[in-house]
């Protein structure tokens, strides 16, 4: 059987239809031509393969259709190579993607089309693939491609009218019932079609080659403390047309710097600090842009970047905010959504007048249900670099949809449109509007209060070294720009202390201690991963390798003991 990669059908916006719109294809994924039977495995998570194992099922030497929209692709990609796979095909279930059926689909509404099919990379460490842990400058070392950290394997996405051409050809046991999606049959695990000589022949022709891409760097100049920044960052490029992703982020970017260059021009002000926009290059071939930049001016921005705010969709649906934060700036991103005026007439209908306030109400946190939630920073955008390698607080907002974990249905597809965005999700660009505010807002206040007085809260961990510091902070001479310059510097070096530079055990390209992505999808963030993910490979391995495992748990809870013991006294003026 032929699996045959094609361009995305055009809908509805002319654009849709602009010769320059490339086949489907996944970043990455290797070339290559291959055959095989073919294997169903859900999500692609590691519980599915395990399930398949005990089912019977041999994926080794086949090819894996897989469902997006459990975890990061290339989480998915990497499973799928480990396990002995020759290929992997990527779908997005309507069961996920298109739930309401196929009438109310793009472009009457924002869910997925049958002939639509999200493009990303497969890549799971971020950067230049080719000069790990060091800037890609001119002067450059390279490593030779075939020891780059990308998929051995192909890969490639296909709609979900493809999978059900697959899909309904296939033998073997019936999938499980959590297993089954929403095209109308019954899923079976294959391997294999039910006429015998039937096989897949995937063949992808993608070609890596070496370009150029460009961060534009904006600064406006802080006037008291011009070596101190507070940086705001979005990407520019995008897989297709990017209305949503990237270009709702870059439109709340360039309002802000026009709003800002204006009030400069106007009145002459300048923040306390300088403010530091961030335009990245190549995000979506694994933040290559953010993560490059950060290796080159590592040492700087660790001794002076105070925030890094990332807005990369703006909107991707106009439920609720949805943000990712490091603790010590939770307080700041409350008090700035608590300014926000609510952009949705029905919920400031029904008393909640702020952006805060639906957050709350929509998206309470489930330990204290009276805050919104705060998720943890994973990766996935362009913090990675300043918060998991330099330990610059970093926090990563937008409007979300009602489904916390799919976002918008039409992500990197031809179908994220203006239209999409103009006449689908925000008419009148007002929940545009409230996300550029509320970036502002915070950019602001960590820009401009002499000392970040809301910092403090957040450390709650450190009881007594806070304790000391709140009497340091009230006895503050406000007007003693050397005494106001310490205390930030101690605040600022609080989350720098959570970096050990020998990287979380096995993951040399993480080094903060208390948060990293998850192992299984990095789009989430874990706290404590490297103990965790320590304790999970105890549990799993054999008894030989368990004793020097425990002695690599030792070693980094120990780390991490120090860290946290350092954390607590850089907020004091002793050694
Ligand atoms: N934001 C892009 C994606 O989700 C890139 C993420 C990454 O490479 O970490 O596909
Ligand atoms: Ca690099
Ligand atoms: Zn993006
Ligand atoms: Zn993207």
């Amino acid at each position: 059987m032929w699996v045959a990669a094609t361009k995305q059908k055009p809908l509805y916006a002319p654009e849709e239809s602009i010769p320059d719109i490339p086949f489907n294809f996944n970043g990455y994924g290797a070339a290559g031509n291959v055959r095989g039977s073919l294997v169903y495995a859900h999500y692609g998570s590691e519980k599915d393969f395990a399930f398949l194992a005990n089912a019977g099922v041999n994926v080794s030497g086949t090819i894996v259709l897989a469902r997006y929209g459990q975890s990061f692709r290339a989480n998915i990609a990497q499973r799928a190579e480990e396990q002995g796979a020759l290929g992997l095909l990527l779908f997005s279930d309507p069961a996920d993607y298109a739930p309401v059926g196929p009438d109310f689909v793009y472009p009457h509404s924002y869910f997925m089309p049958p002939s639509a099919a999200p493009l990303g990379t497969t890549k799971l460490v971020d950067g230049d693939p080719l000069t790990p842990f060091y800037p890609a400058t001119e002067s450059a070392f390279r490593i030779p491609e075939e020891e780059a950290s990308i998929p051995k394997i192909p890969v490639q996405p296909i709609s979900y009218s493809d999978a059900f051409d697959l899909l309904s050809e296939m033998s073997g046991a019936a999938a499980p019932e959590t297993w089954q999606g929403d095209l109308n049959m019954t899923y079976r695990l294959g391997p294999g079609f039910r006429e015998a000589d039937w096989t897949v022949n995937l063949e992808v022709n993608n070609q890596n080659i070496m370009t150029t891409t460009y961060n534009v760097i904006g600064v406006l100049q802080g006037r008291e403390e011009p070596d101190r920044y507070v940086m705001l960052g979005n990407h520019l490029d995008a897989w297709l047309l990017g209305a949503v992703d990237p270009s709702s982020g870059t439109a709340a970017m360039l309002e802000l710097s026009r709003v800002f260059l204006q009030l400069h021009n106007e009145t002459g002000w300048r923040p306390r600090r300088s403010l530091v926009f961030c335009g990245w290059g190549a995000e979506e071939y694994g933040l290559v842009g953010s993560v490059e930049w950060t290796e080159q001016f590592a040492k700087q921005l660790s001794d002076r970047a105070v925030a890094y705010l990332n807005v990369d969709m703006a909107i991707e649906g106009n439920y609720t905010l949805r943000t990712k934060s490091v603790p010590i700036l939770t307080e700041a991103v409350y008090e700035s959504a608590k300014r926000i005026p609510n952009p949705n007439p029905e919920e400031v209908e029904a008393g909640r007048t702020t952006v805060y306030d639906t957050w709350a109400h929509r998206r309470p946190d489930p330990v204290q249900p009276n805050l919104p939630l705060m998720q943890l920073v994973g990766t996935g955008s362009d913090y990675k670099g300043l918060q998991h390698n330099i330990g610059v607080p970093c926090m990563d907002t937008r409007y979300t949809h009602d489904n916390n974990t799919l976002g918008d249905p039409l992500y990197h597809t031809v179908y994220e449109t203006f239209a999409l965005v103009d006449e689908i999700y925000d008419r009148g660009f007002k929940y545009h509007s409230a996300v550029t505010a509320l970036w502002g807002d915070l950019a602001i206040k960590l820009a401009e209060s002499k000392y970040r007085e809301f910092f403090a809260d957040a450390v709650v961990n450190f009881n007594k070294a806070v304790t000391l510091f709140d009497k340091v902070l009230n006895g503050l001479d406000q007007n003693n720009p050397l005494a106001v310059r310490q205390v930030n510097d101690q605040l600022m070096l609080v989350e720098r202390s959570f970096i050990d530079p020998q990287g979380l055990p096995g993951r040399s390209d993480y080094n903060h201690v208390i948060t990293a992505p998850s192992k299984n999808n990095a789009y989430g963030g874990t706290a404590f991963a490297g103990l965790v993910d320590t304790l999970t490979e105890i549990e799993e391995a054999s008894e030989n390798d368990k004793k020097s495992l425990w002695r690599t748990f030792a070693q980094h809870l120990a780390a991490v003991t120090h860290f946290i013991n350092t954390a607590a006294k850089v907020l004091s003026d002793d050694l």
